[in-house]
C-alpha cells in the first residue's frame, strides 16, 4: 500500500513507497516528557522490521532520520527536527516470555515489560518500574536505577543500521557502561532478549511498590520533566559527588529562566512548570554547567538528549526574534 498523507512534495515525493505511515509537520511537542519542542517535517511508523530496513535502504542519504522512543530523555528543540522521524509502535510493542528469558519489541514500555516479568514470576525487572521509556531508549543510554542497569539483565538486542542492514549483537558488543552504549548512533533498536531468574511474585510486587514509591518521594515525577539532566561525574570528580550534590552546592537548585526551573525536589531534574520552550530549559541546563564548573570545576555532560533546531524567536544565543533574554532569575531562597 502506498503512504498515506502524502502533502509535502518537497520531502514526501523523495521518501520510499513503504507499508506503514508517513504523516507530515506533527507537533513533537506532545511527544516528550518536557511538552515542549516543534515539529517533525515527516513522521515515519513502520509496519515492521522488514518496512522499517526497506525504507533504511531506499531513503536517499541527505535525508536525516532521527528516531523517538517515549521522549522521556529528549529535548527537542523549538524548531523542531527535519528529516524523518521514526516512531516504533504497533509491531514492535509485542513480549514474549519463555522460561527465564523474554523478548520484548522496542516499542515496549519500560514498565509494561516489569508488570508481564512479575507476572511471569521473574527476578530482575523490578528496576524498569521506575523507568518511563521504552527498551529502545533504554538500550541507547543502557538506562538503570537503584544499581541495575540494562545490561545486567540483557543477553541480545537486534537493530537496523542507517543503510537497512539487520544486526543481532550480544550484550558484548554493544559496549555498555554507565548511561553509554557503543552501538553506532544510526542504529535504531528493534528488539531484544534479557533473562531473569525465578522468584516469587508477591516479593516481586513489594519491591516494584518500592521502587515506585521512592520515585514519588524523591523525584518530581507528576510534572513536565526529562528525568535526570546531567550524567553524574565519573574520574574528573575527585570528591565523587553526584551531580545533583554539585548542582545543590553551585546554589542552583530552583533556579528559573522563563518557565524553566531547576527542580526544588531533586534539582539535577528541570521541569517546565508551564509556559517553557526549549530554549528555556536548554539555556538553564547550560546556566547549570556553567555555575557547576565556576563553583567546583567539573564540567556537567548532559545526559538528556538534545535534537533538532533552534527557533530564531527563542533563541537567546542569537540576536534576532524578541525572546526572552538570557537573565536568569532565582525563586529559591
Ligand atoms: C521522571 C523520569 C524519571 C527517569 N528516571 C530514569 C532512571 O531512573 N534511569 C534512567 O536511566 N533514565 C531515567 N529517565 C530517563 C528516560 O526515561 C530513559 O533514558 C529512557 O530509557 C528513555 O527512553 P525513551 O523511550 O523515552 O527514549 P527517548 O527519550 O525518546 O530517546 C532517548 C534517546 O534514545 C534514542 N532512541 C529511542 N528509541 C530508540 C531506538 N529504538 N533505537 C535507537 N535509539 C533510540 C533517541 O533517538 C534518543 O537519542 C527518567 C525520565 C523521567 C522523565
Amino acid at each position: 500500500m502506498m503512504a498515506t498523507q502524502l502533502h509535502n512534495e518537497t520531502l514526501l515525493s523523495r521518501l520510499p513507497a513503504v507499508r506503514g505511515r508517513y504523516i507530515e509537520h506533527v507537533d513533537l511537542s506532545g511527544s516528550t516528557w518536557f511538552r515542549v519542542g516543534g515539529p517533525a517535517d515527516v513522521l515515519f511508523r513502520p509496519a515492521d522490521v522488514r518496512d522499517l530496513a526497506a525504507f533504511l535502504t531506499e531513503c536517499p542519504r541527505d535525508i536525516p532520520r532521527t528516531v523517538l522512543g517515549l521522549g522521556s530523555n529528549l529535548l527537542i528543540r523549538d524548531g523542531g527536527v527535519r528529516g524523518v522521524v521514526i516512531r516504533l509502535d504497533g509491531a514492535f510493542n509485542e513480549i514474549e516470555v519463555n522460561g527465564t528469558t523474554v523478548t520484548a519489541g522496542a516499542g515496549v514500555l519500560d514498565v509494561n515489560l516489569a508488570r508481564i516479568c512479575r507476572d511471569a514470576g521473574l527476578v530482575g525487572f523490578e528496576f524498569m518500574r521506575g523507568i518511563p521509556g521504552t527498551i529502545g531508549g533504554g538500550l541507547r543510554i543502557n538506562a538503570g536505577a537503584y544499581g541495575r542497569a540494562f545490561r545486567d539483565i540483557l543477553d541480545w538486542a537486534e537493530a537496523v543500521d542507517g543503510t537497512g542492514s539487520m544486526h543481532r549483537v550480544g550484550l558484548d558488543e554493544l559496549e555498555m557502561s554507565y548511561r553509554h552504549c557503543g552501538a553506532p548512533e544510526d542504529w535504531v533498536f528493534t528488539a531484544a532478549q534479557f533473562h531473569g531468574q525465578h522468584g516469587d511474585q508477591r516479593e516481586i510486587s513489594a519491591r516494584m511498590q518500592d521502587v515506585r514509591q521512592a520515585r514519588k518521594d524523591s523525584q518530581p515525577v507528576n510534572t513536565r520533566t526529562g528525568g535526570s539532566t546531567f550524567k553524574n561525574p565519573g574520574n574528573d570528580n575527585p570528591n565523587g559527588a553526584k551531580a545533583w550534590e554539585l548542582i545543590d552546592r553551585a546554589g542552583c537548585r530552583g533556579l528559573v529562566r522563563g518557565g524553566a526551573q531547576v527542580s526544588e525536589l531533586h534539582c539535577n531534574f528541570l521541569i517546565n512548570t508551564g509556559a517553557a520552550t526549549a530554549a528555556d530549559l536548554e539555556a538553564l541546563g547550560e546556566e547549570v554547567r556553567r555555575r557547576v564548573q565556576a563553583h567546583c570545576g567539573v564540567m556537567l555532560e548532559w545526559e538528556i538528549r538534545r535534537i533538532g533546531e533552534h527557533d530564531p524567536k527563542n533563541d537567546p544565543k542569537t540576536d534576532r526574534g524578541n525572546g526572552p533574554e538570557l537573565v536568569l532569575t532565582e525563586e529559591a531562597p
